[in-house]
């Protein structure tokens, strides 16, 4: 098979490609394996035959049982299976938080996160290596971003950590490292990959996506109409404070955002879940509590107070105790309903990007961009 062929095959698919110049076979749909195995002159039901096979975290083509030999080796010729090789796990003592760092097969480093709750276990994952949307309290933008992940990159997080603790994932929230909106193509396509009922399954309603707020990728997101939970990470309520910590604002107003939230609602008729970092003296005031009850009134959701997590780098500071309770209890007594997020992990640094940017300083740089 020419490889002009194989690149009509994965139009959108380009990190393993680069490295490998083969085709990511991982991040193909039913479609996509049809053609394929079609044009290794197979026939038709062994596109189902691998689906299954290659969505479930195998390593290795000869882990592909149910087909020939000698078919085998000729998709290992043209086809690479992308894979998140353990580099460190950090557990939690506190609770059942597993914090990964992964190491991808171009070398380059992500990290994932296991959580227990009474509802089963939740993966958080990352959409890309780094982030270029250089919100100022978070760890992930620092360097900004190397590349996107590939739709394999994001099964291959779940896959990975079902298999290293022998436990089911039920719900996934990409919220690791990246901005799944600056890498739309990729998120949409593996949110189609990992709800197949022939692939992991994962119920599209049991999945959030969360967004710095891009308005374009919000507005993409609604047309696809996936019953996904979208979570805005909005922070800030005035454009005057939101423009300081968050560059995203300036491109899309507040205004603009909560519309794009209103017209994302209508569409899909789903709760949506605004996350604000409490951050001391910055956006913890009295005002901002009225002016966020005030600007999210009318939609249907779900504010979750996050106390910041300090970065070095940074000045961000939580405020205390007394105060988020008193900022939450305002939000209530505003007909809002918000709850401060439990924090999970708190011993190992599970915080976006914090593990990748650990690494870097120990190597100094030399083996992550
Ligand atoms: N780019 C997406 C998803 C990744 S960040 C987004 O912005 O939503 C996941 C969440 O962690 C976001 O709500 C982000 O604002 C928040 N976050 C990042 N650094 C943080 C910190 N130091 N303290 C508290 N929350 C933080």
């Amino acid at each position: 098979m020419s490889k002009r062929s194989m690149a009509f095959i994965t139009p959108l698919l380009r990190a393993g490609d680069i490295i490998t110049s083969k085709c990511d076979i991982v991040s193909m749909n039913f479609a996509e394996l049809s053609r394929l195995v079609a044009e290794f002159g197979e026939p038709d039901y062994r596109a189902k035959q691998i689906f299954s096979r290659l969505q479930s975290g195998i390593g290795s083509f000869d882990e592909i049982t149910n087909i020939p030999k000698i078919f085998r080796e000729k998709l290992s010729e043209k086809c690479y299976i992308a894979r998140c090789k353990i580099k460190r796990r950090f557990e939690s003592k506190l609770d059942d938080t597993v914090k990964y760092l992964f190491e991808l097969n171009d070398g380059e480093f992500i990290e994932s996160v296991l959580m227990r709750y009474r509802h089963g276990y939740t993966a958080c994952i990352s959409t890309q290596v780094g982030c270029n949307m250089g919100c100022k309290f978070c760890a992930s933008g620092l360097y900004g971003k190397t590349r996107d992940l590939t739709a394999s990159e994001m099964i291959s997080q779940i896959t990975a950590i079902q298999a290293d603790k022998n436990v089911r994932i039920s719900n996934i929230v990409l919220m690791g490292m990246g901005e799944p909106l600056d890498n739309f193509d990729n998120t949409a396509r593996f949110l189609k990959l990992v709800s197949n009922d022939e692939g992991l399954n994962i119920g599209l309603r049991h999945i959030s996506v969360s967004t710095c707020g891009v308005v374009s990728g919000i507005e993409k997101l609604a047309a696809l109409n996936m019953p996904v939970t979208l979570s805005v990470s909005l922070h800030a309520p005035f454009d005057s404070i939101r423009d300081t910590i968050m560059p995203i604002n300036k491109k899309w107003s507040i205004t603009e955002l909560i519309a794009a939230c209103k017209k994302y609602q209508s569409v899909t008729t789903r709760r949506i879940s605004f996350e604000y970092a409490l951050i001391s003296g910055v956006n913890d005031s009295d005002a901002c509590a009225k002016e966020l009850a005030r600007i999210l009134k009318g939609i249907m959701c779900h504010i979750n107070l996050i106390p910041a997590n300090p970065v070095n780098e940074n000045s961000f500071l939580r405020p205390d105790k007394n105060r988020i309770s008193e900022f939450k209890n305002l939000l209530t007594s505003y007909g809002m309903t918000a709850t401060v997020r439990r924090t999970l992990g708190a011993d190992i640094d599970a915080s976006c990007g914090q593990l990748r940017r650990q690494l870097r300083k120990e190597t100094n740089g030399a083996t992550i961009q």
